[in-house]
């Protein structure tokens, strides 16, 4: 699937900077990822955090990681740490370019007082409702607000007053002064300082008037050097706004750069929650047990899970630029894993809807030891020792007494092998008062060892099993989408549509001894059923609980393969 053409296509975000370059515009780059610490990060940021990085790694550039801690409401340093852990784990180096945007605050309010000075920001004294009236509609141009004129000195006294907290919140605003006959609704003097008396978690109350987004983003990434800054679509229309507020401020400030806006489409998977406002809610209502819940897709509940970096980064690649929104396929997500861990990850059994079988004609109380390679498409991991025995665990659904056709598993008189160890022919079942079978019998093929019978016969199903003297049972968690699929994400009301059964535990899972080792957070393949991790969060050392990553098999394709 490696693209051979990948050193001539480059996607048009790489083309804008190459030409950038060319025409020397700039003479290095530098790029940003711009968090709110508002919540947890999720996969769409994921995709920005690795586009930015690898932007500034593959121009030998710089990368920043800047909060955007420029509103006082909902940020809490929590998220700060969170958002940290995440960007490292996914291997984005920020190296010492860490930065806060309320550092700025005393500059955003120098440009602020500057554009006031040339002319270009007023006072305005309109209520919120009345700024929303005057401003006008798609089709109609806005009406000039009546303190639009205010003379410079008023307009600096009002300002200056703002800020020494002469006013309540909400009576009085700055505005750019730019063009309320403009087209483009963010261009009718927009809104760039509000009162807020609020307390700041880094600047505590020494300021009561706060930047509005479209004035400071630019700013903090002009005062950073940024050149270019990458932004997901919605902010296309702020452009714009964008370029004005770097040109005019530009004229009497000492920014490192004049940076420019570069859109892309925003990432979407479908059947998931990726919205940070929705995964908040999900969390705040208790559907989902924290922001690390592994059902949901935040960066980490995909660690958690048993999600990689490098399956992440795998995904973001596979997925691409470009500029127009659509949903990616959570099964693409899946194959990255899956693609992943294939190699890299041991191959154990475990039985997770155990049923004892009976090797009749095994001897009592032997106990044999079977040299099992631990993935046999990676000979680097080695191999292990498995126990083997007279009575074994099989999954529940690898018998059935009477048996559909093409049904290759065990019912009476049909042998299968059993994965690493014999042939057995399977001849009875034992069952309860309700019916339901609680022991299956059969006789083994000694000279079978390792798995081919010496004859040559062939057998057509092969099934894992777990000794049932070794080995020990574990709860073994198995995640379902948290949305239901047939329904969509939301209701019409706004409300999930949340599959109940999205979480199923299986207390009593068998596994081989090997597996009570795992280390929290140790990824595995168990055959046949999925790839697992011992969730670091529940697990103990000697005592795993283990979490179903991803099952083994998928619709999924990659274009253009068979
Ligand atoms: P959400 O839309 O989930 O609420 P947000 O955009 O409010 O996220 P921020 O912390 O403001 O979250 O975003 C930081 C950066 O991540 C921004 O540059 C934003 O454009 C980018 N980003 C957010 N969501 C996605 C996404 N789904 N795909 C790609 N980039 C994204
Ligand atoms: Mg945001």
């Amino acid at each position: 699937m490696e693209n051979e053409n990948e050193a001539v296509s480059r996607n048009f975000i790489e083309q804008y900077i190459d030409e950038d370059l060319k025409e020397g515009v700039y003479s290095s780059v530098c790029t940003r990822f711009p968090p709110e610490p508002n919540g947890y990060l999720h996969i769409g940021h994921a995709k920005s955090i690795i586009l930015n990085s690898s932007l500034a790694e593959e121009y030998h550039g710089q990368f920043n990681l800047r909060f955007d801690d420029t509103n006082p409401t909902k940020e809490k340093s929590e998220f700060v740490e969170s958002i940290k852990k995440d960007i490292a784990w996914l291997g984005a180096d920020w190296k010492d370019h860490l930065y806060f945007a309320s550092d700025y605050f005393g500059t955003m309010y120098e440009a602020a007082v500057g554009l006031i000075r040339a002319g270009r920001a007023f006072v305005c004294d309109l209520s919120a409702d009345e700024i929303r009236e005057y401003r006008g509609t798609l089709t109609e141009p806005g009406k000039e607000s009546p303190y639009r004129n205010r003379p410079i000195a008023e307009n600096l006294d009002l300002f200056t007053r703002m800020k020494n907290g002469e006013f309540e919140d909400g009576s009085r605003v700055l505005r750019a002064k730019i063009d309320m006959a403009s087209p483009n609704i963010n261009m009718r003097d927009p809104v760039i300082y509000r009162i807020a008396h609020m307390t700041h978690q880094r600047t505590g109350d020494q300021w009561c008037i706060y930047p509005m987004y479209d004035f400071a983003h630019p700013i903090e990434d002009a005062i950073e050097g940024v050149t270019h800054s990458i932004c997901t679509l919605e902010f296309e229309d702020h452009r714009p706004l964008y370029d004005w507020v770097v040109r005019e401020t530009s004229k009497f400030m000492n920014f490192k750069s004049r940076p420019r806006q570069i859109e892309f489409a925003k990432l979407y998977l479908t059947n998931v929650v990726t919205g940070k406002r929705y995964i908040k809610r999900l969390v705040e209502d208790g559907t989902v047990d924290g922001w690390d819940d592994p059902r949901l897709v935040t960066i980490a509940a995909l660690r958690r899970r048993g999600y990689t970096p490098e399956s992440i980064r795998k995904f973001v690649e596979l997925v691409g630029v470009s500029k127009a929104n659509s949903s990616v396929d959570y099964a693409m997500l899946e194959y990255c894993i899956r693609d992943d861990l294939k190699q890299k990850v041991p191959r154990m059994m475990a039985v997770l809807d155990p049923i004892r079988l009976v090797i009749d004609n095994y001897p009592e109380d032997s106990v044999e030891y079977l040299e099992v390679p631990n993935n046999k498409d990676n000979p680097e991991l080695g191999s292990r020792r498995v126990p083997f025995g007279r009575e074994l665990y099989i999954e529940r659904e690898d018998f059935m007494e009477n048996p559909p056709r093409k049904y290759f598993r065990m019912f009476p008189g049909n042998e299968v092998r059993l994965m690493n160890a014999y042939f057995v022919r399977c001849t009875s079942c034992e069952k309860d008062a309700d019916g339901r079978v609680t022991v299956v019998h059969g006789t083994y093929d000694p000279a079978s060892r390792g798995g081919e019978s010496p004859d040559g016969r062939k057998v057509k199903g092969t099934i894992h099993w777990v000794a049932a003297k070794t080995g020990k049972s574990a709860p073994v968690r198995l995640y379902e989408n948290l949305i239901d699929e047939e329904k969509g994400v939301y209701n019409e009301d706004g409300t999930m549509n949340i599959n109940p059964d999205s979480l199923e535990i299986r207390e009593h899972a068998v596994m081989e001894p090997a597996l009570f080792d795992a280390e929290p957070g140790e990824s595995f393949q168990f055959v046949r059923t999925g790839f697992f991790s011992a969730d670091p969060k529940l697990s103990k050392k000697g005592a795993p609980v283990f979490g179903r990553i991803v099952s083994l098999k998928s619709s999924f394709r990659l274009p253009g393969a068979k």
